[in-house]
C-alpha cells in the first residue's frame, strides 16, 4: 500500500512580509497568500470584538488605527518584557507593549492583553488557510524559518505559534540555511557560498559549505537593527528638509502627510533599483494659507546612493568581520547569494562585485528563496539521507555569575546538536531551600547586555550535581539535571526577572525619563517629534 506523505509548507516568517512555498512534483512553487500576491505583509490589526485583519488590509490601518495595528512582531516574539531591547522598542512602536504571562513581552489592544506568540499564531493560521485554499487540500505540516541570530526563547516561541496555528512544525530552520538549500539542493555543488540577506529591518550574513546535499554553516553574523527601513528614513529626512526649505513647513507631526511621504520615499527607492531617476510626487500634501500645496522632488540613483552609502557600507563591514573572525578570505567564496528585498539595490550589487571580485549569483529569487528552501527541506526530510544540515549556535549560552559577568557554557559557532555539562554550585546561604541559576544568551561579557532565557531552579540538595545543556539540531535548549533517581529535564522559569537585570532596567528607565524632560524643555513644540514619527520609522532605530 502506498501512503502519501502529509502535505507540508515552507514558511518564511519575515519582518516585513511572510511568504510560503510548497513542493509539487519535485518543483517548489510560491503560494498565494494575500489577494493573489505571494507576499503577505506581516501586519495584524485587532479591533473591538476580537475581529482580526491581517496583511495588506491591516497595513492600510497603520495610520488610522496605529495603537491596535501590530507590525514588527518578529522583533518582539519570545522576548522578555523586562529586557533592554524591549525597553528600547517600546519607545518606537505606537502600540502598547506590556508584561504578559511568564514575564514575556505582550501587547495591549482594545483593552485585551495578547501574547506575541498568540498574534503570530493568528497570522500563521491565516497563512495556513490561504495555503490550503490555493492548494485545494489540507496542509498539516510546516517548516518555519527564523533568523540565524534568534535566541532559544525566540525559536521556542515561533515553534509554539506554529503549533497553535494548527501546524505540526516539522522543524525550525535558519533563514540563510534555507536560502542555501534553494540554491544548491540536488545540484551536486561543492562550493563555499556567502548569503547576504538585507531585508526590511535586519541584515544577516552566513557562509556555508555546500558539498552535494550537505549544507554546513561555517560562519554567521549580522545586525538585527539594520535594513531597508533605515534607507527609507534617509529619503524621508531628505524630503522633509526639502519641504522645510522650499515651503517653510514642518510636516513631522502630520500623520497623514508623514505616511504619504513614507510610502512615496519607499516607492522611489524601489524604482531607483530599475531606473536612474525617479520623482517623488505628492499632490495636495498639505495646506498653506488655506491653499493646497503640491510637492514634487526629483531623486536620482546617485543621490540615493549618497544618502545611504554609509548604511550599505556597514553591511560590508559586518561581512568583513565575519570572514576575518573565521579566517576566511574573499577568494574563498565561490558564490555570493542575495536574499531580502533591499539586496536588489544596484549599489549592493556593485559593492558585492567590488568586495568579492565577482557579481552576485543570478537565478536565486531574493524574496522567495527562504520559503522555497524551507519547502525543499520538508520534501527531503522524509527521504533518508537526502539532505544533511550542519548548523551552528549563533550566540553563546551561559549562566550569570554573582558579579554580573557571563560564564559561557556553550560557545558561539558550536555545531549543533551539542551538549555541555557543568556542576551546580553550592548555595551562598546555608538556609537556602532552592538553588537558582539564571541562564542567558548573547555575545556580551556582562549578562545585562545579553538576553535572559530563564532561571533553573532546583532543590538545594542538587548542589554539586551535574547539569547538562543540550541543544538539538534546531538549536533549541533542554536543561537536564542529574538527580538521585536519574537525569531529569527541568523547565526554565521566566516569571522573575533577575535582580541584576531589574537594576539595569531601572537605570535605563530613569535615564530615558531625565533625557525626555531635558528634551521637552529645550525644544519648541513645533520641533518636537510626535509619536507618529514612530509609524514612519516602522522598524528602524532612529
Ligand atoms: P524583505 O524584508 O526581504 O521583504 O525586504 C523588504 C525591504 O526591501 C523593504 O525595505 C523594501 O523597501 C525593500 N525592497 C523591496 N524591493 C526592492 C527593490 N526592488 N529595490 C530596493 N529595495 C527593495
Amino acid at each position: 500500500m502506498i501512503t502519501s506523505k502529509p502535505r507540508l509548507v515552507g514558511i518564511d516568517l519575515g519582518t516585513t512580509n511572510i511568504c510560503a512555498a510548497m513542493v509539487r512534483g519535485r518543483t517548489p512553487r510560491m503560494m498565494e497568500l494575500d489577494q493573489g500576491k505571494t507576499a503577505l505583509p506581516a501586519v495584524i490589526n485587532v479591533s473591538g470584538g476580537g475581529k482580526y485583519v491581517i496583511g495588506a488590509a491591516a497595513r492600510d490601518l497603520l495610520v488610522t488605527d496605529p495603537k491596535n495595528t501590530i507590525y514588527g512582531s518578529k522583533r518582539l516574539i519570545g522576548r522578555q518584557f523586562n529586557s533592554l531591547v524591549v525597553e528600547e522598542l517600546r519607545h518606537y512602536f505606537p502600540y502598547e507593549i506590556v508584561e504578559g504571562d511568564a514575564g514575556c513581552a505582550a501587547v495591549r489592544l482594545n483593552g485585551e492583553t495578547l501574547s506575541l506568540t498568540d498574534l503570530s499564531a493568528r497570522i500563521l493560521a491565516h497563512v495556513k488557510a490561504q495555503v490550503e485554499r490555493s492548494a485545494g487540500e489540507t496542509v498539516p505540516e510546516a517548516i518555519i524559518s527564523v533568523p540565524a541570530y534568534y535566541n532559544d526563547n525566540q525559536r521556542q516561541a515561533v515553534k509554539e505559534a506554529g503549533a497553535r496555528a494548527g501546524f505540526t512544525v516539522r522543524r525550525i530552520v535558519n533563514e540563510p540555511t534555507a536560502a542555501a538549500l534553494a540554491f544548491g539542493f540536488n545540484r551536486a555543488f561543492n562550493e563555499k557560498v556567502l548569503i547576504y540577506d538585507l531585508g526590511g529591518g535586519t541584515f544577516d550574513v552566513s557562509v556555508l559549505q555546500i558539498a552535494g546535499n550537505v549544507f554546513e554553516v561555517v560562519a554567521t553574523g549580522g545586525d538585527s537593527f539594520l535594513g531597508g527601513v533605515d534607507l527609507d528614513n534617509r529619503v524621508i529626512d531628505y524630503v522633509l528638509s526639502d519641504i522645510r526649505h522650499a515651503h517653510k513647513a514642518d510636516l513631522a507631526d502630520d500623520p497623514v502627510a508623514m505616511q504619504r511621504i513614507k510610502n512615496a520615499a519607499e516607492a522611489a527607492k524601489i524604482d531607483l533599483s530599475l531606473i536612474p531617476n525617479a520623482v517623488i510626487s505628492l499632490p495636495c500634501l498639505f495646506e498653506k494659507k488655506g491653499r493646497p500645496v503640491d510637492v514634487t522632488i526629483p531623486l536620482s540613483r546617485e543621490c540615493l546612493n549618497d544618502l545611504t552609502s554609509d548604511i550599505i557600507g556597514k553591511t560590508f563591514d559586518i561581512c568583513r568581520k565575519v570572514m576575518e573572525s573565521n579566517r576566511l578570505n574573499t577568494g574563498d567564496i565561490d558564490e555570493v547569494i542575495l536574499v531580502g528585498g533591499q539586496s536588489r539595490m544596484p549599489l549592493v550589487q556593485q559593492l558585492i562585485e567590488r568586495n568579492f571580485g565577482k557579481p552576485p549569483r543570478k537565478g536565486v529569487h531574493p524574496d522567495e528563496c527562504v520559503a522555497i528552501g524551507s519547502a525543499l527541506l520538508g520534501e527531503a526530510l522524509g527521504s533518508s539521507g537526502s539532505v544533511t544540515l550542519i548548523d551552528v549556535l549563533s550566540m553563546p549560552i551561559g549562566i550569570a555569575l554573582s558579579n554580573g559577568s557571563f560564564r559561557k557554557i556553550i560557545d558561539k559557532n558550536s555545531t549543533v546538536p551539542v551538549s555541555m555539562t557543568f556542576r551546580l554550585p553550592t548555595p551562598k546561604s546555608p538556609d537556602a531551600c532552592f538553588l537558582s541559576l539564571d541562564i542567558f544568551q548573547g555575545d556580551n561579557e556582562m549578562v545585562v547586555d545579553n538576553e535572559f532565557l530563564g532561571t533553573l531552579r532546583v532543590p538545594v540538595a542538587a548542589a554539586g550535581r551535574k547539569v547538562e545543556f543540550r541543544l538539538n539540531t534546531e538549536a533549541l535548549l533542554e536543561v537536564v539535571v542529574e538527580m538521585p533517581d536519574g537525569p531529569q529535564r527541568i523547565e526554565l522559569t521566566t516569571c522573575d526577572t533577575p535582580l541584576i537585570l531589574r537594576k539595569a532596567l531601572d537605570e535605563e528607565r530613569q535615564r530615558r525619563e531625565s533625557q525626555a524632560t531635558e528634551e521637552e524643555l529645550s525644544r519648541s513644540a513645533a520641533e518636537r517629534p510626535g509619536f507618529l514619527n514612530s509609524i514612519m520609522r516602522l522598524f528602524g532605530r532612529s
